[in-house]
């Protein structure tokens, strides 16, 4: 514990929050969580019924260091709480044509699949080195010290390095430069699902992402990935961090420019030194600090990511053919990134992911079963324009029959156990921006990939953490941003 004992207040335990407690706990301040749902987790969230075990949220685990800093720093092991294991192949992806690849990180067997689909792997492997480059040069800066607007970016690389973030291109505009196969860009465009962004919009270093998965592999949680919430509970138990479940935030105490505390809906105010805020900085801003319109003026380039159709279905048969994860291309994926990023629209024929859990974990289906999540990007709500309920459940009758008509035979046939949300659910269950699942766009002309910083520019002492501040989404960031803000938190206190 800290000798002077200083109190830290969390709003919310997405995993942003949970890494903020956890590292704050291990630097001796007395953290205490305050959640609005029953369970811990956030976005990172499970669905058992029946027999099956969905994972409602996350489903592939990327970069696992970054998870076992977290253990490491209180002296514990990852592997003691929750187990992992790499997956082979990482992907299917599967064309309307009929073609199928599947990506594997040993390159004799990359090289295999690229050979049968007619792709130059020479021209792959040059896209993989100039990606881990990519990766080299954010890693160091932007994931690891936190940096968090350009003015930071030029202080810690200088010019010579700035310019090796290929700035002038988007991220389409990269893969185009290096690959010619049409299926095999598709495939590369489509590592922008892991932020939930058009990769005809975000900057060209966002083709950092694939070097993610084939430099540090992609990762399965036994039994369902909810197993990383349970053992980071299990952790913030141990380091003694009190997490109030049932708990909503409405309002953060403010007063000569600093916050006091919170208030809960129940009405009670808690008083703390610091505040830590996994609720998204928009959507605080509006509702728990009642920001003035030039305070959330300034806050509108970092719009909010994609939303998604989550279509969870339990069957009674097995298709053989998918893989662990899956994606069905659309047959125009430029098509599909436009409609759902610059118009705004339900895609008429979008790419969709599609994970089979059931096919390497047994304890997530009955046996002969399959359990399927399925999961299309779409765009985040606009209450303007709200899309009527019949348009989710159009969109979602098309999609089911784009499976059926890819190799999914009588898939509607098959289900047993059907459960669906739509960005509505989304967003009033985790309060995200708009139905957001990923936080803030990655996008080269609104925000040039930046999202927001995390600690406040009004409140010295309120950091934020999350999806909507950067590095940003997906579970590996979203840890170093709750990493990267508590190392800030403690700067700030020692002055
Ligand atoms: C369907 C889906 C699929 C995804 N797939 C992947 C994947 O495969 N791999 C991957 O790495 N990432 C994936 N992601 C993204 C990943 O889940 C998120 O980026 C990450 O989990 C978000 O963490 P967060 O810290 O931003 O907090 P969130 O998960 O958004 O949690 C915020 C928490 O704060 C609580 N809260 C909000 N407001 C208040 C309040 N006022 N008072 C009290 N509590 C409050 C909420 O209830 C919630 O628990 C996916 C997300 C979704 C939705």
């Amino acid at each position: 514990m800290n000798k002077d004992g200083k109190k830290v207040a969390v709003i919310g335990s997405g995993l942003g929050g949970i890494a903020a407690a956890i590292s704050l706990a291990e630097a001796g301040y007395r953290v205490e969580i305050f959640e609005k749902n029953p369970q811990i987790g956030g976005k990172l969230n499970q669905l058992k019924a029946e027999g099956y075990t969905f994972d409602l949220g996350p489903s592939i685990m990327t970069l696992p260091h970054i998870f076992e800093r977290l253990f490491e720093r209180a002296g514990k092991k990852m592997a003691d709480y929750f187990t992992i294991r790499p997956l082979r192949p990482h992907w299917r992806n599967f064309f309307p044509d009929g073609e199928v690849i599947d990506l594997y990180p040993e390159p004799e067997r990359m090289d295999a699949e690229l050979e049968k689909a007619g792709a130059d792997p020479a021209r792959f492997h040059r896209f993989l080195d100039y990606s881990g480059q990519l990766y080299d040069l954010v890693n160091r800066g932007y994931f690891e010290e936190g940096l968090d607007n350009a003015a930071d970016f030029r202080r810690f690389y200088g010019l010579w390095d700035f310019r090796k973030f290929d700035l002038l291109r988007t991220m389409h505009g990269s893969v185009a430069r290096h690959v010619r196969h049409p299926q095999i860009r598709d495939i590369l465009d489509f590592f922008i699902k892991y932020v939930g962004s058009s990769a005809y919009a975000a900057p060209a270093f966002m083709n950092c992402l694939p070097t993610i998965q084939f430099r540090y592999d992609l990762w399965y949680v036994e039994g369902g990935l909810y197993r990383i919430a349970e053992g980071f509970g299990r952790l913030m138990e141990e380091l003694g961090i009190a997490v109030h479940l049932n708990r909503e935030v409405k309002k953060i105490e403010t007063g000569e420019g600093r916050v006091r505390g919170l208030v809960t809906a129940d009405g009670e105010t808690i008083a703390a030194d610091f505040v830590v805020c996994n609720m998204e900085v928009i959507p605080a801003a509006e509702r728990l600090l009642d920001a003035p319109p030039k305070a959330l003026k300034r806050l509108r380039k970092f719009e909010p990511a994609c939303s998604g159709l989550v279509i969870d279905l339990g069957l009674d048969t097995v298709y053989p053919q998918l893989a662990h994860h899956n994606f069905f291309f659309s047959g125009n994926q430029r098509e599909h990134f436009n409609s759902v990023f610059k118009k705004h629209l339900l895609p008429r024929d979008p790419t969709v992911y599609l994970v089979a859990a059931s096919r390497t974990d047994p304890t997530v289906a009955p046996e002969g079963c399959d359990c399927l999540k399925i999961l299309p990007h779409i765009p985040y709500l606009d209450p303007e324009n709200p899309v009527p309920a019949e348009e989710y459940l159009a969109l979602k009758k098309r999609i089911l029959e784009k499976l059926e008509r890819m190799g999914l035979t009588d898939l509607r046939k098959h289900v047993v156990f059907e459960h669906f949300w739509t960005p509505v659910d989304i967003e009033r269950n985790y309060y995200s921006n708009r139905g957001s699942i990923y936080g803030v766009a990655a996008d080269r002309w609104k925000n040039l990939g930046f999202k927001a910083p995390k600690q406040s520019p009004e409140y010295s002492n309120l950091f934020f953490v999350g999806g909507s501040v950067n590095p940003g989404g997906g579970m590996p960031m979203v840890l170093l941003s709750g990493q990267n803000a508590a190392r800030q938190l403690v700067e700030e206190d020692r002055g």
